[in-house]
Formats: C-alpha cells, sequence, structure tokens
C-alpha cells in the first residue's frame, strides 16, 4: 500500500514545541528575533518573507523585514549585513534569495555571523554539516526538515541506496550530506546526468529537488521505494495552486511512501527554519540546540 505522506502534524508538533521553547527563552529575558533581509521587488520573495513574517509572529519569535532598495551596491548590503551582526536584538538572520544579478550572492552569505546564519548557508555551517559536525551547526532548513520526515516514518537508511537530483547548495549538496553520515550510500544526479532512470531505478530512497515539474514519473521508481518530492514550480492548469518535480498520483503506483507537493517539503521548511532560530538563540546564549522530538509514524512499507 502506498502513503501519500501529508506531513502537517510533524510541522504542527514541531512548531508547538518552538512556541514552548520561545516562551521558556522570553522567560529567561531571551527574545528570538529573525531578521529578513530582501533587495528589490521579487514578487515571490515578498510572498515568501510574508509567510515566515506570519510563520515567526504566531510563535512569538519576533521578526523585521530590512527592504533594500533594488540598486543597492555590494559594499551597501555587506555594511547593512554587518550592523544587523552586532545588533544584539537579532538572533536570527537571512537574505532572502535571488538577489539581483549584480550582487556576489556567496559573499553576502559569508558575511552573516555564523552565530546568527539560520538559513545555514554560509560556508561555516555548510563546511560544519559537511564534516558531520552537528552540536553547533544550523542546517539548511529544507534538508533538515527532509531528514525530520526520514525520522518520523523510521526510516533506517544505514546502507540504503539512496538518490538525490539536484545539486544545489540549498538542498541538493547538504542533504547528500547528511544521507551520506547517516550511512546511505548517495549518489547525486544533476541535469548533466545521463540516463537519470537507470539510477533512480536502483534506489530504494530518492530525493528530488529540481524544479523541473514532474521530472520524475511511475518508470523511475523502483517497487517500494520512498520519494520525497521538493521541487515547487507554478501548476500550469491552476495559477495559483503548485507542482512539484514527481508525478505524485502515477509514482504511488508503485513507491511505498511519496511526498505530495504542496503539504510535503514545504510544511517541513517552514517549520525547520522557526527550529533554527530557536536553536541559533539558544547558543548565541550558552545553551546547546533545543532536543526537537520526533514521534515515529507507524507505516507498514
Ligand atoms: P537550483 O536551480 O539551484 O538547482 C536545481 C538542481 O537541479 C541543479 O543541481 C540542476 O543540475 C538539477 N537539475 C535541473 N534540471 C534537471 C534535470 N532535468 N534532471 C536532473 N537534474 C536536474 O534549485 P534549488 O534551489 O535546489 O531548488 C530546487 C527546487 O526545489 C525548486 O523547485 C525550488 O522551488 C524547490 N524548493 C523547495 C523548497 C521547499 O521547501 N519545498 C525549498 C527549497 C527549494
Amino acid at each position: 500500500m502506498t502513503h501519500i505522506l501529508r506531513t502537517r502534524p510533524l510541522h504542527d508538533h514541531l512548531l508547538a514545541q518552538v512556541q514552548k521553547e520561545a516562551e521558556s527563552l522570553a522567560a529567561q529575558g531571551l527574545q528570538p528575533h529573525m531578521a529578513v533581509v530582501q533587495v528589490g521587488e521579487n514578487k515571490a520573495s515578498s510572498v515568501y518573507v510574508r509567510k515566515k513574517k506570519e510563520a515567526c509572529e504566531s510563535h512569538d519569535i519576533a521578526f523585521s523585514h530590512i527592504h533594500l532598495r533594488n540598486d543597492i551596491s555590494q559594499p551597501q548590503l555587506i555594511e547593512e549585513i554587518q550592523k544587523l551582526n552586532n545588533s544584539p536584538q537579532i538572533t536570527g538572520l537571512i537574505i532572502q534569495l535571488p538577489l539581483p544579478a549584480h550582487l556576489n550572492r556567496e559573499e553576502c552569505l559569508d558575511a552573516i555571523a555564523t552565530a546568527k546564519d539560520v538559513d545555514g548557508l554560509g560556508p561555516t555551517n555548510a563546511g560544519r554539516a559537511s564534516m558531520g559536525m552537528t552540536s553547533k551547526t544550523i542546517y539548511p532548513a529544507t534538508p533538515l526538515g527532509i531528514m525530520r520526515i526520514l525520522k518520523w516514518i523510521d526510516y533506517d537508511l544505514k546502507g540504503k541506496n539512496a538518490v538525490m537530483i539536484g545539486r544545489s547548495n540549498l538542498v541538493g549538496r547538504p542533504t547528500a550530506d547528511l544521507l551520506g553520515a547517516a550511512e546511505a550510500t548517495v549518489m547525486v544526479c544533476h541535469k548533466e546526468t545521463k540516463g537519470l532512470k537507470q539510477f533512480t531505478q536502483q534506489a530504494d530512497l530518492v530525493v528530488v529537488a529540481t524544479g523541473v515539474p514532474h521530472l520524475i514519473g511511475k518508470d523511475h521508481i523502483k517497487k517500494g521505494a520512498v520519494v520525497i518530492d521538493v521541487g515547487i514550480s507554478p501548476n500550469p492548469q491552476g495559477e495559483k495552486t503548485v507542482i512539484g518535480d514527481v508525478d505524485t498520483a502515477a509514482v504511488a503506483q508503485v513507491a511505498s511512501i511519496v511526498t505530495p507537493v504542496p503539504g510535503g517539503v514545504g510544511p517541513m521548511t517552514v517549520a525547520s527554519l522557526l527550529t533554527n532560530v530557536i536553536d541559533a538563540t539558544r547558543l548565541q546564549n550558552n545553551m546547546e540546540k533545543a532536543s526537537w522530538d520526533i514521534p515515529h509514524l507507524m507505516l507498514d512499507f
């Protein structure tokens, strides 16, 4: 039997813990506070910033939106980032991507103080993650959310063949690192990979993060495999909905578990960003990261 795995219950469970952690920090006079720097008027970015603001403010996390002109120069942007690094109020700092083409994204991400880098995209957090250092590392929210989904379904990665499709710094590369750290055998595929199917057909676990709508169909997937769909693309049939990289209905005929879009990885990204803000606030105040409870969902697969 195939499970189309909606993650809302796990999202809610994590956010209830975020709320408690935020209250407990507030009782100690510590206010978690996320700042998002947005440059220019990208419409999708404005929607994402609004969603982050709503998520933070409904869980007792303060939120600041620093909206900068499209023509800001690189040195001016770095100066803004440094001001936020030095602000004792701000405990989490994000640069909303994409940046306008004249700005150097890596240099900006590198300018964020490691302790406040709640997207986990700066080189120090990325390096710590890929070295398997866990205690102080802030992981990017989507890979962390994927690992939490796998823990929720009690999926033992040890010795499994995993295929990660996509190798971005945001999703593919850090997810592949985390799957490898859990002792899966990981193959990373990308847009230049020849014969994608020959790799995915061998895989016990397929994670897809390409932004190519319905790239993965029934023929790509081995019977009983677990399929995690990260992709988000506009649905050509309905302006306000989105579709993923996986043809969910077709893949559900062979996979044991497939995450839907929307309702799969997306909610876990939101929840994990908020757990990162709490963890960053704790680390900055000489506490360990919180111990986030992930219950086990009893599924037969
Ligand atoms: P990206 O454009 O940086 O990277 C895409 C990757 O896919 C590249 O490594 C590329 O080589 C690979 N790729 C492209 N076409 C391919 C093909 N035909 N076959 C195999 N590989 C191919 O994108 P990203 O930032 O990693 O995001 C990927 C997707 O995930 C996007 O749709 C994005 O919107 C979505 N996303 C979703 C969430 C979420 O919370 N659900 C979070 C982040 C990103």
